[in-house]
């Protein structure tokens, strides 16, 4: 059997969304809380954030958004990522905020306002540079106008406008500002038309955290509300943000071979000396990366060690040298105090922490909040 167990410290997250509201004093907080709270668990991770202050929940699925709602949460909640096959109907009924960034979606919307599911409260999504989802800046008009005919009837109320940053972590990029120039633009047009939008929202956690000068009306954290900044702190203090998310397993074995002796398939470790491995009993099929072998470390009491050979479905070796106090059942730490942090790993095998604790924390079952 395999042996992963996944820690989340609610409390920390709570913490965090508070430091970030403290950081952004003048803007309404959205906790982006999408793909099961970047594997940290949706309603436990939900229920920390509003803790912690978050004004809004922000989740991609609709699937997410109601499951949110019909698990007790009764704030504000927005779900962003559809195309016109929303379930509109049951968005509504709950009072969930939604996104529309295309005419199709925006129609889809007004129908289940028309059929009486109740108004929706509707942020406009405009596409200012990052190439992915909301309208084109070229429709915006256009969309809006439709918007604004459906508010005249009540259908609907235009409570947003939002969009993305490509390059908010590195606050310096010029697609930022330009991307915030659109942003501005596009608030105008809405203006023009005699729209009063009350939210207008930019930024992720790299924006919260850089560019105070485009938190706007709300922020929208995600990595950062887990302790995971994708920027560093020039202080060296993390923000003030604690991680989330320990990862842990123990060792099913820990014996003596030779030196010169192959470790795992194809041999791609062979020990340089006599000494002593230990089996780990976690795998690919628990979320530690395949591309880990040979690179990424782990702590045993307190020393890391790099992964020696190739990590299989659900086992991995270490070398713990000629001499060594670990004994079967030690605890191993994959992430965590005392061993290394999703970012080692996204290093070592050359991705984003935001894809660590995803693979991790989604595979697995969560603690208790
Ligand atoms: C994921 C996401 C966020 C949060 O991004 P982070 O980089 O995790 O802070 C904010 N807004 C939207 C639309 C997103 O998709």
């Amino acid at each position: 059997m395999t042996m992963l167990k996944v820690d989340v410290d609610y409390d920390a997250i709570a913490g965090n969304v508070a430091t970030l509201r403290a950081l952004a004093p003048t803007a309404k907080l959205m906790a982006v809380v999408k793909a099961d709270a970047y594997g940290h668990g949706l309603l436990p991770s939900g229920r920390a954030a509003r803790r912690g202050g978050a004004d809004f929940l922000g989740v991609a699925q609709p699937s997410e958004a109601i499951a949110l709602r019909d698990g007790g949460d009764e704030g504000r909640i927005l779900t962003w990522l559809y195309g016109p096959e929303v379930p509109a109907a049951d968005l509504l009924s709950r009072n969930i905020d939604v996104s529309a960034g295309s005419l199709a979606v925006l129609r889809a919307i007004v129908d289940a306002s028309r059929a009486g599911h109740g108004t929706a409260a509707v942020h406009i999504c405009v596409d200012t540079g990052l190439g992915r989802e909301g309208v084109p800046m070229a429709d915006l008009g256009s969309l809006l106008a439709a918007a604004s005919a459906a508010q005249d009837e009540d259908l609907i109320t235009i409570v947003g406008m939002w969009s993305h940053l490509a390059w908010a972590d590195q606050p310096g990029h010029p697609t930022v500002d330009a991307q915030a120039e659109n942003f501005r633009a596009a608030l105008a047009t809405a203006e023009e038309l005699g729209l009063n939008v009350e939210l207008a929202h930019l930024g992720n956690s790299a924006c919260t955290l850089t560019r105070s000068d485009l938190h706007f009306d709300m922020v929208r954290p995600g990595i950062a509300i887990y302790g995971l900044p994708p920027v560093d702190d020039p202080e060296g203090d993390n923000f003030g943000l604690v991680a989330a998310m320990s990862v842990s397993s123990t060792l099913a074995l820990v014996k003596e071979l030779p030196g010169g002796h192959g470790v795992s398939y194809g041999h791609e470790y062979v020990t340089p000396q006599r000494t002593h491995v230990g089996l780990v009993s976690a795998g690919y099929a628990d979320g530690v990366f395949r591309a880990a072998g040979g690179v990424a470390e782990v702590a045993v009491r307190g020393t890391r060690y790099p992964i020696a050979g190739r990590v299989c479905m659900d086992q991995f070796v270490l070398d713990l040298g000629p001499e060594t106090e670990a004994n079967t059942g030690d605890a191993v730490t994959l992430i965590g105090p005392g061993g290394p942090t999703a970012r080692d790993w996204a290093m070592a095998v050359d991705t984003i922490d935001y894809e660590i604790v995803c693979r991790f924390g989604g595979l697995r079952p969560k603690t208790a909040e």
